[in-house]
């Protein structure tokens, strides 16, 4: 018997190995094996098994890692499907769609293998150092040895064969345990009626007797701490059988939340309406898809929740994906108060140990809804009935970088598919292809035009800095430092809104113009007036910020720009006594902090909340009544087809946060280009008119949703071989596909990165074409490209991207 296996590396093929005899019983599809892999050995998962003896020879199957799969074999075809599709290795789609910690992560030891004949004392140091434990990590051991003269001695006893590097499978993330303690089967009702025969208690008669109050199975430090137990009573109980112990995965699910089921709102009419379409696909046990059009608080979430009690109801389990930022405590209270313990949470700032016991209960059907951002898709619930995308068109539901590139719209489409699931797609501003969807009837529209209750859409101003520039207090116009100071005084919320996209305050010379750049990418330095350094948001490089021009030497550098840093500075300065939070990537770099900064500000410990495109989702403040935009043409920065969709939407979102309880809003959007259509439809709340032009526009061009993005990113160190490389992409794709427009070749928005350029080139595909056309049209075009290009991938590498974005 043989198996196929897929890796974890770039490499799109499967390997074959021999299946051995002692392991023909059992099933190993979807398990992880341990095999000789290169020089070495790896951890790969099988994908199937079969008969037919290649004609080469295979090596055999070492070891299997799993007792039961770690895919089940829906989540296995899906994965098969992203990697045709998205066009990456198989075992990378594994490896995103696994937990960290369950992954194929294996380790490298050192151990010594040949004669130590070794004579310096430094070859002695080390040969020591390594005999006095069993296992070393080479890693550990490099690092410990970075900048010493021992690393280089020690890479040369690796090269002359006296010591041997092997590896093995890394050790999982082990669940965190915990001691129960519980009755004896039925000891519990004997309990009091041995009490009762005694005249006089002892110590552990005592313990017996106040364990009879307890509520058992409980975890044993609380009883302890609750009633006092010694060490040896419990000995007592436990010897004479009254007593027993349990060892439990600590779960540490949220805590201190609302659980009350009955607090299910009651439909209003329009939800009920979309409710029951919903409610009739979920009975039909069908794939279907709909798109729920509501404008912001018109009670999406409502239907979310009732959508998901049906599909419980019917023994069936849930997805919800949000944007990342939206995985708020708020968001996740509102899901707990109605489904309680029944809810899993999975987001990026969890530990290793936190994600995979999640996992392992989604998996054992303890836990049946699953919230969570992109990756969530992949959750491993037992008889999905409804994938939900909250905030359907937001970017993040596209993965970059690394591979697999995927989009979770499409990933959830197939997987729902697969299944006979539903897809219910939510936004207030949905995105072309979501639309398109509907022109298609490939899914159904359900419309919520009212916001519930009195709420009504904020008043949208925009503000020509053209004509106000003489006019400004700091960054803010009039209008907009009125309103701020209005809502102050009646002890309302102010939202300000500053998207720098990496343009944040920077440093420039005042006599030559000079802007400091990084060494290390082509985008200029950010100035942090905090820590006085010079950060470039992309590499990481830092420097001391420069006292004096890096270019003609004179000391008149000027701080440009308006981070939000800068304004938040500004806010103090112009409202004395407001009490001022940032929320940006800078200050929520700490764990938690993100969380903190919303609640604060929800509990209204804070009146202004500034920041970048953070602020402008998912975030319910009823307070809050003014909301400004700083400068809304930032957000044209980065060119690309659907940039005016993104500034419509961030505009819409932001706009959204306003008046969201019974007091009106109102918004202030600054800008130089006041006639953009982008920001005039914005201002009217106007989504069928924004999205009536954009589709004609992208119509016109054959951009998605009328074509599918193929892009190839190619990075390198010389610029002119990359250079080479995308153009000769061009001339393959002319060739191999005469009819396809293409966009391109062009250098990246970022062209220069840690040393390497970027180039790309974009094809427009088909948007129908299904996942076997795709596969092998790319197959078909990177054979060509391999055969032809003189470079090897170490050269000039070249990265697939389908469904890209810009
Ligand atoms: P969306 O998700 O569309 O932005 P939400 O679901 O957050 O809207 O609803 C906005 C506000 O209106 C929330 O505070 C929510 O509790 C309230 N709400 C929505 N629908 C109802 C309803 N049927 N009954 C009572 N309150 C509702
Ligand atoms: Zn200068």
């Amino acid at each position: 018997m043989f198996a196929e296996i897929a890796f974890p590396t770039a490499v799109r093929r499967l390997f074959t190995y021999q299946v051995p005899e002692e392991l023909f019983s059992i099933s190993l599809t979807g398990k992880r094996v341990w095999v000789p892999y290169r020089n070495s050995f790896a951890i790969g998962v099988v994908v199937r098994t079969h008969e037919r003896a290649p004609d080469f020879d295979t090596k055999f199957i070492r070891k299997v890692l799993d007792e039961s799969p770690i895919l089940s074999s829906e989540l296995l075809d899906l994965t098969e499907w992203i990697h045709k599709f998205y066009f990456c290795s198989w075992g990378e789609v594994i490896q995103a769609a696994l937990p960290a910690g369950l992954n194929f992560v294996s380790k490298t030891f050192v151990r010594i293998a040949g004669d130590p004949n070794a004579q310096s004392e430094e070859e002695q140091f080390i040969l020591k150092e390594i005999n006095s434990k069993q296992e070393h990590s080479h890693k550990e051991l490099q690092k410990r040895w970075r900048n010493t003269k021992y690393l280089r001695i020690y890479k040369r006893l690796i090269r002359e064969g006296i010591l041997e590097l092997w590896e093995e499978p890394d050790i999982l993330v082990q669940p965190k345990k915990e001691r129960w303690l519980d009755w004896n089967e039925s000891k519990r009702r004997e309990a009091r009626g041995f009490l009762e025969t005694l005249e006089k208690r002892n110590k552990w008669q005592d313990s017996l007797q106040r364990l009879i109050a307890e509520e058992l199975p409980a975890p044993l430090k609380q009883v302890r701490e609750r009633i006092g137990l010694s060490d040896s009573s419990l000995r007592k109980l436990s010897a004479d059988e009254w007593i027993r112990f349990e060892e439990r995965e600590v779960s540490s699910g949220p805590v201190d939340l609302d659980y009350d089921p009955d607090s299910i709102k009651k439909l209003n009419p329009e939800q009920q309406d979309a409710f029951h379409q919903i409610n009739s696909a979920i009975e039909k046990e069908e794939f279907s898809n709909f798109l729920l059009y509501g404008i912001t608080g018109s009670g999406k979430t409502e239907v979310y929740i009732h959508s998901l009690k049906k599909c419980l109801e019917n023994g069936k389990s849930g997805i919800v994906l949000v944007p990342e930022i939206a995985l708020t405590p708020q968001t996740v209270a509102r899901f707990y108060k109605v489904f309680g313990d029944q809810i899993a949470v999975l987001h990026s700032r969890m530990t290793n140990r936190e994600r995979l016991r999640e996992w392992k209960q989604i998996e054992k059907g303890e836990k049946r809804i699953v919230i969570g951002p992109r990756s969530a898709v992949f959750a491993p619930v037992n008889n999905l009935g409804i994938i939900i995308l909250d905030e359907e068109h937001d970017a993040s539901y596209k993965q970059i970088d690394p591979a697999p590139r995927y989009h979770a719209r499409e990933v959830a489409i197939v997987r729902a598919n697969h299944s006979n699931a539903i897809v219910v797609m939510g936004s207030a501003t949905p995105s072309m292809q979501a639309l398109q969807m509907v022109y298609q009837k490939k899914a159904t529209q359900l419309l919520l035009k009212k916001r519930h209750a009195e709420a009504v859409l904020p008043e949208v101003n925009i503000i020509d800095l053209t004509q106000y520039s003489g006019a400004m207090r700091g960054s803010m116009s009039v209008a907009l430092f009125e309103s701020i100071s209005e809502s102050l005084q009646k002890n309302e919320q102010v939202i300000l809104l500053y998207n720098r996209r990496g343009f944040g305050n920077y440093i420039q010379c005042e006599s030559c113009g000079h802007i400091p750049k990084s060494p290390e990418s082509s985008v200029s330095l950010t100035y942090h007036k905090r820590t006085n350094m010079l950060m470039c948001h992309y590499s990481g490089y830092s420097r001391k910020a420069d006292t004096s021009c890096e270019v003609c030497g004179s000391d008149k550098l000027l701080i440009q720009g308006s981070g939000t840093q800068k304004i938040e500075e500004e806010l103090e300065e112009l409202f004395p006594g407001a009490r001022i939070l940032r929320f940006d990537k800078d200050s929520t770099s700490n764990k938690g902090a993100h969380e903190r900064i919303l609640s604060k500000f929800g509990e209204k410990e804070a009146d202004i909340l500034v920041g970048t495109q953070l602020v402008a989702k998912g975030l319910d403040f009823p307070d809050v009544t003014t909301v400004g935009v700083i400068d809304a043409d930032t957000e044209q920065a980065f060119p690309s087809f659907n940039s005016s969709e993104r500034l419509y939407q961030l505009l819409s979102q932001v706009s959204g946060r306003s008046g969201r309880g019974k007091k009106k809003g109102r918004v202030f959007i600054q800008t130089r280009q006041a006639d953009n259509p982008a920001i005039q439809f914005a201002k009217n709340h106007d989504h069928e008119g924004f999205s009536s032009q954009e589709m004609n526009f992208r119509q016109d061009l054959k951009y998605p949703p009328f074509s599918r993005l193929v892009q190839f990113v190619f990075k390198g160190k010389e610029e002119r071989k990359v250079v080479q490389s995308t153009k000769l992409m061009e001339k393959i794709i002319q060739q191999l596909l005469p009819e396809t427009p293409t966009l391109g070749p062009s250098s990246s928005v970022i062209g220069w990165l840690n040393g390497n350029y970027f180039w790309e080139i974009s094809m427009k595909i088909e948007p129908e074409r299904g996942a076997n056309y795709m596969e092998a049209l790319l197959e078909k075009i990177m054979e060509t490209y391999n055969n032809w290009s003189s470079f090897s991938s170490s050269v000039v590498r070249v990265n697939i991207n389908v469904d890209a974005q810009r």
